[in-house]
């Protein structure tokens, strides 16, 4: 069986049996390209030395076969006079930096280095040479401490007071040496002499270091299977170390950070490979290359766009230079900054380099992500306080508050801030709309905070259970810290994270690149992509993000504004029905400002408003926040003499007590199973019909400003056809009604989020123009786990032990809430041909959700606003 193989004899597809490093080198020679000679042992005989601690039959044979032709292109003699050194390097089918182990100088022994002096006539850079040998044999070997090695050469250096390695002379180097080998015996161990044995300790040093603890760690941390094994790499020597005309460094062929395109290069001149690494002196840059080497600058320039032109993408490079002659000692696809993937992608299709459609799928859709949302600039000073679900991407510092109100006042007096809950409704989305960002301690993907903080763009950490938020005391505690109203937290709602204090942040703006990658994107994809947009200044940012529409405005998000929320309150709390009309007659004009405002920003696309959802309750404060004020305002009445005081305190507790009675009417042991939706539609039909009314005449006021506008109405909720039929037979009567002579085009349609309405779509489908997916609810009602608590409970644990292999409140379950989607679609569209079919749950914004929607044929996605561009992109690679 063949085990080793010259470079000449592989290629870059062999990289599972060779390696990334020995693919590439073999890759490389076969382009013309200056490497030095050598061949590479395969992972297979790794495997098999590992598994049975021995070499598989014929591989040292093979290894020295291939050894004697190296002599013979070199004209060196491995052990002999102007003897032939080797590197044996190490190089796994993937990549896994700095993880395995490298030995450099293999060959040099007490006599080869006579011959490598008399060769080179540079006895200074043979006895380092020896040196660096010794002392990575020692290392790699036989495990003896680094630092001895280090300690050794640092009390030589005081002894003859020499500052830097560089200084040292010969004979301070043949005392080094000596030290060295005392070191071994010390350790109980000899180092060979013999060449050979050298090279066959090397090899199996090199195979064992897959097994390393760390290379373990590592591969455990990056999903890299166990059994890959390492190959093993054995190129003859060339020095960076031999003069000035002599250097070795590194070189991406543009730049990693910016993509600009160009040569990245650090090198040092006279100095062997780990230098350059280790930091000891400082490199210098590709400019200098071209006064210094100018021979080698030229080489470089000209093989990198050898190698770009060969490997269609940005490559990093090892190199060194030997007496003015360039050679390659690696090349593999270079790692680079989000900004610099889409610059690079997008540069090498515009150079024709590669397809537009190759540069979308270069482009993983989640980086957009950091282009679009402040990140945390970590400097590995920060205090991290914990961690909790990353439920809306971005970071931001601000001082701890922990009720809307607050957060108002703060606003006021211009102080950023976080706020801070056990966890988020409906009376804090004010508050919200004027923190920086959001911590809760309960909650999940789908939880009120993560929603609201992905449409309102802000960054929000959910779910962190090892938080106590104690809203009494206006506290929040962690371990042993404990935290108050005005103190400086840094939420990282990317990572998940926040800290004590404040962390720095960096703000990059989406670039030329991304714009252009984007434009790509939407003449590829078929899906559209539309926007959740709540409020008419989230549908502005969604337009400005490319949302071709609103997918979803959920409408109870404008009640809570300013008076709204107030009016709001008393509609509910009417005792009866004109009570209840007078309190819909006030908000219907608020209504129609912010469908208006809908329409204009929206003008040639589609519009969803879907009707009035959550459960009546959300809207009233917080039940023990009411107890609380109607203790102490007790309290006061027991103890107040003055008429004033004592009068103004029973009013307000008259108000408060009705405010709880209607809490406790509102109760419910399972709310979000319980009175909403199209079922509120159906008891209390005065406020969809106050909905509707608002929408058809917004759409006239549009229409008759010339703009051309698509609304459509959405019914929440729906799991049975008579349902939908009802209500659709109710707010008919109202469009017409108010449409009058010149009738307003629009849509009807209905969420499908409840199971039982994938199950007889086809009967609700008979009622609707179009179905939206609402996957939040689809998803809670398909597995029986709430959407507010399963992520802080039970979810981590579940994803941990292999139960469920990713989070469906992220990404649609495909297996289970997938299947009902695909029969709603099914049969829906075997009802009605037209039917339009999208999805509006929060998973619309996910890459493999969108991936998905395309291949079921949905015809649009619906995402919060900054995640548009995300959507965009995933549509497109989902069409490619
Ligand atoms: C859904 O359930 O997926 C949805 C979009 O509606 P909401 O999140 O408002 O319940
Ligand atoms: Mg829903």
């Amino acid at each position: 069986k063949k085990y080793v193989y010259l470079f000449n004899e592989g290629n870059a597809e062999m990289t599972g049996l060779l390696g990334g490093k020995g693919s590439g080198l073999a890759e490389m020679s076969n382009i013309g390209l200056n490497v030095p000679p050598g061949f590479t042992i395969t992972t297979e005989a790794c495997i098999d030395f590992l598994n049975s601690g021995d070499f598989p039959e014929g591989m040292w044979d093979q290894t020295l076969e291939k050894l004697h032709e190296i002599e013979k292109r070199t004209g060196k003699k491995y052990g002999g006079e102007n003897p032939l050194l080797v590197s044996v390097r190490s190089g796994a089918p993937i990549s896994m930096p700095g993880m395995m182990d490298t030995i450099l100088n293999v060959g040099l022994n007490d006599s080869t280095l006579v011959s490598l002096i008399k060769a080179t006539g540079n006895e200074r850079f043979a006895l380092d040479s020896y040196r660096r040998l010794i002392q990575m044999f020692g290392d790699v070997v036989f495990g003896i401490d680094k630092s001895y090695f280090e300690d050794i050469i640092r009390s030589v250096k005081v002894e003859r007071n020499k500052k830097d390695d560089v200084d040292l002379d010969a004979s301070d180097l043949r005392v080094i040496i000596e030290k060295f080998k005392e070191l071994y015996i010390k350790n109980g161990k000899v180092f060979p002499l013999e060449p050979l044995d050298q090279l066959r300790i090397s090899v199996e040093a090199v195979f064992r270091s897959w097994n390393s603890e760390r290379a373990k760690v590592y591969r455990e941390l990056n999903g890299i299977q166990d059994n890959l094994g390492t190959a093993v790499s054995i190129v003859s020597m060339v020095f960076g170390n031999m003069g000035n005309d002599s250097a070795t460094g590194v070189a991406f062929t543009r730049d990693p950070n910016t993509g600009k395109k160009g040569i990245f290069a650090e090198y040092l001149t006279n100095a062997q490979g780990e230098d350059v690494v280790a930091g000891i002196r400082t490199p210098k840059e590709i400019e200098d290359l071209r006064n210094e080497i100018p021979s080698a600058y030229d080489e470089l320039i000209r093989s990198a766009s050898t190698l770009e032109k060969h490997y269609k993408d940005m490559q990093d490079i090892e190199f060194t230079v030997e007496k003015g002659i360039f050679y390659f000692l690696q090349t593999r696809t270079g790692k680079r900054s989000a900004k610099a993937s889409i610059k690079i992608a997008t540069d090498m299709a515009i150079e024709g380099l590669i397809t537009r459609e190759e540069a979308l799928m270069r482009i993983t859709p989640r980086i957009l992500d950091t282009l679009l949302h402040p990140q945390i600039k970590r400097n590995g000073k920060e205090v991290k306080l914990g961690k909790g679900l990353a439920a809306s991407p971005g970071a931001a510092v601000g001082m701890i508050v922990f009720t809307s109100e607050k957060a108002v006042e703060f606003a006021k007096e211009k102080k950023k801030c976080i706020l801070v809950r056990p966890e988020t409704t409906a009376d804090d989305v004010r508050g919200m709309s004027v923190s920086e960002g959001f911590l809760t301690q309960k909650g999940g993907m789908t939880s009120h905070a993560a929603v609201v903080a992905r449409a309102m763009g802000k960054p929000a950490v959910v779910g962190a259970e090892t938080l106590n938020v104690n809203l009494k005391e206006e506290s929040l505690t962690v371990g042993n810290i404990t935290l108050r109203e005005g103190d400086i937290v840094t939420v990282d709602g990317t990572s998940g994270e926040f800290y004590m204090g404040s962390v720095d942040l960096e703000v990059s703006k989406i670039t030329e690149e991304a714009l252009t990658l984007l434009e790509w994107a939407d003449k590829i994809r078929k899906l559209g992509v539309r926007a959740n947009a709540n409020t008419p200044e989230e549908a502005i940012i969604a337009r400005e993000n490319g949302a071709e529409g609103i997918g979803l405005a959920r409408t109870e998000r404008m009640f809570l504004g300013g008076d709204r929320i107030t009016i709001m309150r008393s509609m509910i709390m009417s005792n009866s029905l004109p009570e209840r009309l007078k309190y819909l007659d006030l908000l219907l004009p608020m209504q129609i400002h912010d469908f208006v405002e809908f329409f204009r920003t929206m003008e040639g696309y589609p519009v969803i408003i879907r009707l009035l959802d959550p459960p009546l309750h959300e809207f009233l404060p917080n039940k023990e926040e009411i107890m609380n004020e109607m203790f102490s305002l007790k309290l006061k009445l027991t103890k107040s003499s003055d008429n004033f005081e004592i009068d103004s305190s029973i009013a307000r507790l008259t108000d408060l007590n009705r405010i709880f009675q209607t809490i406790k009417n509102l109760e419910e042991f399972n709310p979000m199973l319980g009175f909403r939706g199209c079922r509120l539609g159906l008891i209390y039909p005065e406020i969809y019909e106050m909905q509707v009314r608002a929408i058809i005449t917004a759409a006239k006021r549009v229409t008759e400003e010339g703009k051309t506008i698509y609304p459509e109405i959405m019914i929440p909720l729906v799991g049975v056809d008579n349902e939908l039929r009802i209500i659709r037979e109710r707010l008919e009567k109202v469009a017409k009604e108010v449409s009058g002579k010149e009738k307003v085009p629009y849509k009807f349609g209905t969420m499908i989020e409840i199971p039982r309405a994938c199950l007889t779509a086809d009967k609700i489908a008979k009622e609707a123009d179009f179905f939206s997916f609402g996957t939040n609810d689809l998803t809670q009602m398909t597995f029986g786990y709430s959407r507010d608590d399963a992520e802080g409970k039970f979810m981590a644990a579940y994803i941990g032990e292999g139960i469920l292999p990713y989070d469906p409140f992220t990404t649609v379950d495909e297996e289970g809430v997938g299947e009902l989607m695909k029969m709603a679609v099914k049969k829906g569209k075997a009802t009605k041909k037209t039917l339009e079919v999208g999805i509006c749950g929060e998973q619309g914004g996910d890459p493999q959700t969108v991936e998905f929607c395309n291949r079921i044929g949905l015809d649009y996605v619906s995402a919060s606003p900054l995640r548009i561009p995300i959507a965009r992109l995933s549509a497109a690679r989902s069409a490619i």
